[in-house]
């Protein structure tokens, strides 16, 4: 059996590389990859397929940039050809990018089977573009890959046939399972910027509910540099947000106060996350990565897909629309523990993937 999966977005690489270890085992099953081109830099793309043991791409579109429509309409048209050339018997997207959404609907117009990992998550926000994708990959998938028992829940609500709803866990606790003991608090990324295990505060942001609004991403900043005065903060910068920083001028004031830091790699990050205070996100996989190294973590959104964690006591949601209030949060996150839960399964959602897959397809 041939399976086609369509990545592009650097979490997707993370997700990919313990489900596509596990098809690379079986004797049934091969696998050829697409990678889009969304994400394109190499500290965006390349070192992940490096340090997390992945075969090159067979194919590389090179699509990046333009709008939302210019963009997920141009990846239809290529995976479309490659679908088909390769004649697969299934293909396999991840999340809820855009070229998650190209890659379900080339498929099913195909009359191809589409697998979605990661499904049934749901913000109930449609004005992020992760919601609609996700929603609308959902409704066109064959086979329902949820990582939780509340984005099942999400999906029999919806309606979907039980046997199309198929509980594996999340492939993030797995891949932190195989590259977590990876780090040390000795050496690496946190020696060269002179960070003490513990003394930091690890921020990212790249949605563009915050990126793309003034006052919100001026409330993060300030919140940020608030607390810097305290606590050192470390900011790996997506491009978008580095872009939108730049543009109005900010940048240079910012790297002042704050460490600014181009994205790094897998193995860096998780070293920057392990040995944090706090961590203060929009992401939705560093959310998750905070809780799998039990550092407390703020979400500087209005809402979160992973609401186990903030009912658990390891996640607190900090509103970006006021500097005073998400300072507030974040001061009161540091030396929190939450309570002990197991809301992502064991470990093993790649290998139960890959057996779903064998048997459903066959
Ligand atoms: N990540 C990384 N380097 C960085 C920032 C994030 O390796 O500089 C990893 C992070 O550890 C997590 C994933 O990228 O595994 C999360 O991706 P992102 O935040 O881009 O997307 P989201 O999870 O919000 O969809």
């Amino acid at each position: 059996m041939k399976i086609v999966t369509v990545l592009g977005a650097r979490p997707q690489f993370i997700k990919a590389s313990v489900v596509s270890h596990a098809i690379a085992k079986s004797d049934s099953l091969t696998e050829v990859v697409i990678h889009t081109g969304q994400h394109f830099d190499a500290n965006m793309s390349d070192v992940f397929f490096a340090e997390l043991g992945m075969d090159k791409p067979a194919y590389h579109l090179d699509i990046n940039g333009g709008l939302h429509g210019d963009m997920t309409g141009r990846m239809l048209i290529e995976i479309e050809k490659v679908l088909l050339v390769e004649e697969p018997d299934a293909v396999l997207v991840y999340g809820d990018t855009n070229s998650t959404l190209a890659g379900a609907l080339a498929a099913v117009k195909l009359h191809i089977p589409v697998a979605h990992v990661e499904a049934g998550l749901r913000s109930f926000n449609m004005a992020m573009p992760e919601e609609v994708n996700r929603i609308l990959t959902d409704r066109i998938s064959r086979l329902l890959f949820t990582p939780t028992v509340v984005a099942a829940q999400h999906l029999q609500r919806e309606g979907f046939a039980a046997e199309q709803i198929i509980p594996v866990g999340d492939v993030m606790f797995d891949v932190a399972l195989h590259h977590g003991s990876r780090v040390s608090e000795n050496g690496g990324l946190l020696h060269q910027l002179g960070l003490k295990a513990k003394g930091y505060i690890l921020a990212t942001i790249h949605r563009a509910e915050n990126t793309d609004h003034p006052g919100r991403l001026a409330a993060i900043v300030e919140a940020l540099e608030a607390v810097a005065q305290n606590l050192p903060v470390v900011w790996p910068l997506h491009p978008r947000t580095r872009g939108v920083l730049q543009k109005s001028g900010r940048l240079e004031s910012l790297g002042r106060n704050l460490t600014l830091i181009d994205p790094v790699g897998y193995i860096d990050m998780v070293q920057l996350e392990k040995y944090a205070a706090l961590i203060a996100t929009d992401s939705g996989g560093v959310q998750k990565e905070a809780f799998f190294y039990r550092v407390p973590c703020v979400t500087l959104r209005d809402e979160t897909e992973w609401v186990e964690l903030v009912d658990g006591g390891w996640n607190r949601l900090a509103s970006p629309t006021n500097a005073a209030e998400v300072i507030a949060v974040l001061r009161a996150g540091i030396g929190t523990v939450g309570r002990e839960i197991t809301p992502y399964g064991a470990g093993d959602a790649a290998n139960k993937i890959v057996q779903h897959m064998l048997k459903e397809l066959n």
